[in-house]
């Protein structure tokens, strides 16, 4: 990558390639800090034997309540060339793992391309997941085109004055809505394996938030308004109170089980019948894996 780095909405034109850091965080090199099987993830997703997860540092997004804030917030970790990367695919694949499962990739997207390129020329067979904050750019999404067939991005907010609020990001919902489009063009339709196992489409994240039920209607009834059945939305109760939430008191406590529920029940009010739901007990910090550069090369040098 030379030049403005413009990957993702922030538009920050960091000159990565000059040894610069953007808003992300995120300098010239990709930087994981876990490479694991995960079997928290849609049991599309995870299966028997584990999704194929690689934690990256960095985010373009920030979020002020994000349960991965150790290496969102900053950058720790590996420092990953594409080819160790590649590597890193081959070995999760070697392991087991149903799909590569790429989480928070967007401000290392042309590595990641390149990685996934290597690691299908050496072998890599299993999708590839992109799991990611859904504040993204259409144009950088197209290059995961014939790379990625599986999208798992969040659509966290509807509300520009929640997004400003959490994440600095008031066009948060107009670019997600654009982000989504784009994966829903790349993957139109979902697609499952003999056992069950998501190998294309778009799966949706919509995390509740204490004090946001009426914005995640707003987010369901979006996406099912634009999208119906071609996209699978994922109702997400996991929300835990983490890091320092001084400024944002409302967030220091968990979702409430009728709060989930009446947001289920809205669903399928709606019609929602793709979907995915979660036990209200799926959370807590004991869901909240270890950023300890486990199935990371241990020749990678520590960023
Ligand atoms: S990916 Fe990072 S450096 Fe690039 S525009 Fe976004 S925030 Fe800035």
């Amino acid at each position: 990558m030379s030049g403005p780095c413009l990957l993702c909405p922030r538009l920050c034109g960091a000159r990565r390639d000059l040894g610069e850091t953007g808003f992300c965080g995120a300098g010239e090199t990709p930087v994981a800090a876990r490479a694991s099987l995960h079997e928290w993830e849609e049991p599309c997703i995870s299966g028997s034997r584990g999704s194929g997860t690689v934690f990256f540092s960095g985010c373009c997004l920030r979020c002020a309540f994000c349960q991965n804030g150790g290496i969102s917030r900053r950058v720790k970790g590996a420092a990953l060339s594409p080819r160790q990367l590649a590597d890193v695919f081959l070995s999760l694949q070697e392991k087991g793992a149903h799909n590569i499962n790429l989480v928070t990739p967007t401000h290392f997207t042309p590595a990641v391309a390149a990685a996934l390129d290597d690691a299908r020329a050496r072998g890599l067979t299993v999708p590839a997941v992109w799991n990611s904050g859904g504040y993204e750019l259409p144009g950088t999404l197209e290059r995961l085109r014939g790379r990625v067939s599986v999208f798992l991005p969040d659509f966290k907010f509807m509300s520009p004055e929640i997004s400003q609020r959490y994440c600095s990001a008031p066009d948060y919902a107009e670019r997600a809505k654009a982000a989504i489009a784009k994966m829903a063009d790349i993957s139109p339709r979902p697609v499952f394996d003999a056992d069950g196992m998501v190998t294309s489409g778009v799966i949706v994240r919509v995390l509740l938030l204490p004090g946001c039920l009426s914005d995640a209607k707003k987010v369901i009834e979006y996406l099912h308004s634009e999208y119906g059945e071609s996209v699978y939305i994922s109702i997400m109760s996991q929300y835990t109170p983490f890091g320092d939430l001084e400024r944002f008191p409302e967030l220091k406590r968990r979702v409430r089980a009728r709060e989930y529920e009446r947001l289920v029940d809205y669903a399928v009010d709606l019609g929602v019948v793709n979907g995915f739901t979660q036990d209200v007990s799926s959370s807590g910090l004991g869901f909240i894996p270890s950023f300890d550069c486990e199935g990371l090369p241990q020749a990678a040098p520590e960023a």
